[in-house]
C-alpha cells in the first residue's frame, strides 16, 4: 500500500470520527506520544480488524452466534523440524474432539504452534503460560518429540472469544472490511481470504461512489460478503459439531457415531 503512494502512519490510532451530513468525515488520530490531529476524508474504509473502530464508536457491535473459543499459541525455535516427513508444510492436527492444533513453519526456522478449543478444555492445565504450552505439546504425540524442548520466541499468548459481528457492513460515508465485518474462527483459515476479498470489492465500490456513480451497497457488497461468511460459517459449525463429513458426503456418519 505504502509503495503505491498511500501515506501510512505507524503507531497512531484512531480515537474518534465525526461524520458530516454529506458523508464526509473528520477523524481524530493520536500518535504514541499523545499528539492528536485530525484527518478529513471523503469516504472511510475501516479495516481495523479486532480494533473494530467504527462498530465500537457507533454502537454497531453484535455478539456472534458461535460459541466462545480459546487459543493458546507461541512461536518456537524448531531445530528438530527435519524429524517430520514434510516439515515445510502447514499442518493442522485434530487433537481431540473439537480440539485442534495449527503448526505453521516459517522459512526462518521459527514455527508457530497454537491449540484451539472450548475454554473448558484448557482448565485441566495449570501453571505459567509456558508450562501450560509445554504440557499441551507433550500431550500430542505428533509434535511432542519435535517440540517438547524447543525454545520459545515469546511467552505463549492467549486469545479468546474472537467471533464477532455487526449489523451492517456500510453506512453513509464508510464501509467495513475484513475482521471488522465478521470474524468466525481460524479453523478454515477464512480470515485472510475474507479480508482480502472484502477489501478488493469495497475499494472498487468506493472509487465508483467517489466518481458519482450509484452504488447498491446491499447487493454489490453486503450480500456477496455474507454469502462467503455464511458458507465458511456452515463449515466451522459443522466441524465443531463433528458433522463436517456429512456436509461434503451426506451419507457418511458423524464423528460421534464412528
Ligand atoms: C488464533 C487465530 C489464528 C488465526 N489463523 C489464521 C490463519 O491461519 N489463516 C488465516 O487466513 N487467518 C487466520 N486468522 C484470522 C486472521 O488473522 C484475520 O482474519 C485477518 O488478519 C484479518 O485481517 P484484517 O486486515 O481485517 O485485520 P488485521 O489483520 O487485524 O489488521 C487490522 C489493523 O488495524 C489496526 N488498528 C486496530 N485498531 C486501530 C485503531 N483504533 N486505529 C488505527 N489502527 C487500528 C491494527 O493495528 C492492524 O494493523 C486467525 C485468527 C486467530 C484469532
Amino acid at each position: 500500500m505504502e509503495s503505491q503512494g498511500v501515506p501510512v502512519e505507524y503507531q497512531t490510532g484512531v480515537t474518534g470520527i465525526h461524520f458530516n451530513p454529506d458523508g464526509t468525515s473528520t477523524t481524530t488520530v493520536e500518535d504514541k506520544d499523545g499528539n492528536k490531529r485530525e484527518i478529513f476524508a471523503r469516504f472511510i474504509i475501516d479495516g481495523s480488524g479486532y480494533g473494530r473502530v467504527i462498530p465500537k464508536l457507533f454502537g454497531m457491535e453484535r455478539p456472534s452466534n458461535l460459541p466462545p473459543r480459546k487459543a493458546v499459541f507461541t512461536h518456537l525455535v524448531d531445530t528438530k523440524r527435519s524429524m517430520d516427513d514434510e516439515p515445510d508444510r502447514i499442518t493442522i492436527i485434530v487433537h481431540d474432539k473439537a480440539v485442534w492444533i495449527w503448526v505453521i513453519p516459517f522459512s526462518t526456522g521459527i514455527t508457530s504452534v497454537g491449540f484451539v478449543a472450548d475454554p473448558g478444555f484448557f482448565e485441566q492445565f495449570t501453571g505459567t503460560q509456558e508450562e501450560i504450552m509445554r504440557a499441551l505439546i507433550a500431550s500430542q504425540p505428533y509434535i511432542a518429540e519435535r517440540m517438547k524442548e524447543a525454545e520459545y520466541v515469546f511467552e505463549p499468548r492467549v486469545l479468546q472469544s474472537w467471533s464477532s459481528t455487526t449489523d451492517k457492513f456500510y453506512g453513509d460515508g464508510f464501509v467495513l472490511t475484513g475482521n471488522v465485518t465478521e470474524f468466525l474462527d481460524p479453523v478454515f483459515s477464512s480470515g485472510v481470504t475474507l479480508a482480502t476479498v472484502s477489501s478488493q470489492i469495497a475499494g472498487k465500490l468506493v472509487v465508483k461512489k467517489l466518481r458519482g456513480e450509484a452504488v447498491d451497497w446491499n447487493k454489490e457488497y453486503m450480500d456477496i460478503m455474507m454469502q462467503g461468511v455464511n458458507t465458511f460459517r456452515s463449515y466451522v459449525m459443522a466441524w465443531y459439531e463433528g458433522t463436517l463429513d456429512t456436509v461434503f458426503l451426506p451419507t457418511t456418519r458423524t464423528r460421534d457415531q464412528t
